[in-house]
C-alpha cells in the first residue's frame, strides 16, 4: 500500500530563496490558468502543456524553475478540473478550481527518478543549466532530519505556517520490508507488534465531541477513547495573545513578535490534536481484535442537526456552518480519513452506516426522545423500559445493532 513519510528539511538561505521563487512562479502559472478557465477557456491537458513554451516566452523567468515542477502544475490543474467535472455529473456542489492564495506555499511535486539522495541530503534541482541556458539558482541541497524510505516514488516539498520546510516521500510499504530484511541487518527498526484478530469480531463506534469514540463489540464490551483534552487551554492562550497583539500598533516590533508567538502556539495545538487523532485511529485499526469496524456517517449528522433548528433560513445556514466548523475543528473528518487508510493497512473492514436517530433512540425499546448535547445520560422515558445509560454507549449499541440488522452498508 502507498504511504507517505513527511520529513523536515533544512535548507540554506539561498536554497530557501530558490524554493520560494519556484513556488511563486508555479502558483502564478496555476492561477493564470484558473483565471483563463473561469473566463470560458476550455480545458485540455495536452494543449495546456504545449502552451508552456509560449508562457516561457511571456515570462522568461519561468526558465529558472525546474521543468518537471512546471509540468506538474498542469497535472495538478487537470486533477482539479476532473474532480470538478465528476462532481458536476454527480449533481453535487461542483466547486470550480480556485485561485491559490499568495500567503500559502504552493506545494512543489518532484517525480522521484530525477532526485538524488546522498546519505542524509537530497538534491532538489532548479531550472536552467546545460542546454537550458543559464541557471539563476544552483540546485538546492536539503538536509533531511530523518532517514528517508528506500524506494520512493515522488516527493512533495511544502512549508508550514512557521516557515519550516518539509519533504513528503511517497513509497510502497511492501518494498520497504524486503529491503529492511536483506540489506540492512544492522539497522534497528522498531518492531511492530502483531495483535490477534478475531475474524468474526465486530466493533461499532459512536464518534463525538465530548468523547472522541465510544465503542461496543459483539461481546458487549465497551471501549472509551478520550481524545484531545487541551483545546480549551489552548484557545484561552490564543485569545489572550491575539488580544494583546491587537492592542499594538500594526507592523510594530511587538506586533510582529506576538504574531509569531500566536503562530507557534496555534501550530502546537494543531500538532497535539493531530497526534491524538493518529493515536486513537491507530488504536482502533491496529490494536483492537475485532475485524469489522463500524462507524456512523458524519455527513448525515449535519442534516439531522439542521432539521432540528427552527428559525429563519439565514439563522439556520449560520448554524449549519458553525456546526461544521465545530466538527472540523475537532478533526472528526480527519479522524475518519485516518481510520479509513489505517483499517485498510491493517486488514480491517471499515463500514460506514446511516446514523440517523442513533443518539435519540433507546436501544432496548426503540423509543425516541430528544437528546440535547448537555444530556450525558440517556434516561428512557418509556415507563416499561426505564433504561439508564451513558448517551454515547447507547448510541454505539444502536450503531452496532443497525449494522447487524440493517441494509447492506457501503464498505470501503
Ligand atoms: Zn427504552
Amino acid at each position: 500500500m502507498l504511504l507517505c513519510k513527511k520529513i523536515k528539511i533544512e535548507v540554506s538561505d539561498q536554497g530557501t530563496e530558490a524554493l520560494e521563487f519556484m513556488q511563486d512562479k508555479c502558483r502564478g502559472l496555476y492561477n493564470w490558468w484558473v483565471m483563463q478557465l473561469r473566463n470560458g477557456e476550455r480545458w485540455n491537458l495536452k494543449r495546456a502543456k504545449k502552451s508552456l513554451r509560449a508562457s516561457k516566452q511571456y515570462d522568461p523567468e519561468l526558465r529558472y524553475v525546474y521543468g518537471k515542477l512546471l509540468a506538474e502544475v498542469y497535472f495538478r490543474l487537470d486533477n482539479a478540473m476532473q474532480g470538478f467535472f465528476r462532481r458536476l455529473e454527480a449533481g453535487e456542489k461542483p466547486g470550480f478550481p480556485r485561485v491559490k492564495p499568495r500567503h500559502r506555499f504552493f506545494t512543489l511535486c518532484y517525480p522521484a527518478m530525477y532526485l538524488e539522495v546522498q546519505g542524509n541530503s537530497i538534491i532538489l534541482p532548479t531550472g536552467g543549466g546545460g542546454n537550458w541556458g543559464p541557471k539563476r539558482y544552483p540546485n538546492i541541497v536539503a538536509h533531511l532530519t530523518e532517514d528517508p524510505p528506500d524506494h520512493f516514488q515522488e516527493i512533495a516539498v511544502s512549508r508550514d505556517a512557521r516557515g519550516n520546510y518539509f519533504c513528503s516521500f511517497v513509497y510502497d510499504d511492501a518494498e520497504q520490508h524486503e529491503q529492511d530484511g536483506e540489506h540492512k541487518p544492522g539497522k534497528r527498526r522498531k518492531k511492530r507488534k502483531h495483535y490477534p484478530i478475531r475474524e468474526d469480531g465486530i466493533v461499532a463506534f459512536d464518534l463525538g465531541i465530548k468523547t472522541l469514540a465510544t465503542g461496543v463489540n459483539d461481546q458487549g464490551h465497551f471501549y472509551h477513547i478520550g481524545g484531545f483534552k487541551g483545546y480549551r487551554w489552548y484557545n484561552k492562550q490564543l485569545d489572550k495573545i491575539r488580544s494583546k497583539r491587537d492592542k499594538c500598533k500594526k507592523k510594530s516590533r511587538r506586533y510582529i513578535h506576538l504574531s509569531k508567538v500566536y503562530k507557534r502556539v496555534a501550530e502546537r495545538k494543531r500538532r497535539k490534536q493531530q497526534d491524538c487523532l493518529h493515536k486513537a485511529s491507530h488504536l482502533i485499526a491496529h490494536r483492537l481484535a475485532e475485524r469489522a469496524v463500524v462507524i456512523g456517517d458524519l455527513s448525515q449528522r449535519q442534516m439531522v442537526m439542521k432539521k432540528q433548528e427552527n428559525g429563519t433560513p439565514k439563522e439556520r445556514k449560520k448554524r449549519r456552518i458553525r456546526n461544521r466548523m465545530v466538527y472540523n475543528d475537532w478533526g472528526l473528518y480527519g479522524f475518519v480519513q485516518m481510520l479509513e487508510y489505517k483499517c485498510l493497512r491493517f486488514g480491517k473492514a471499515l463500514s460506514i452506516i446511516d446514523e440517523r436517530d442513533t443518539t435519540r433512540m433507546c436501544h432496548a425499546c426503540k423509543h425516541k426522545q430528544d437528546m440535547p448535547l448537555w444530556k450525558r445520560t440517556y434516561r428512557c422515558e418509556n415507563e416499561n423500559c426505564g433504561l439508564v445509560m451513558d448517551r454515547d454507549e447507547n448510541s454505539a449499541v444502536n450503531i452496532y445493532q443497525r449494522f447487524l440488522a440493517g441494509p447492506p452498508p457501503h464498505t470501503l
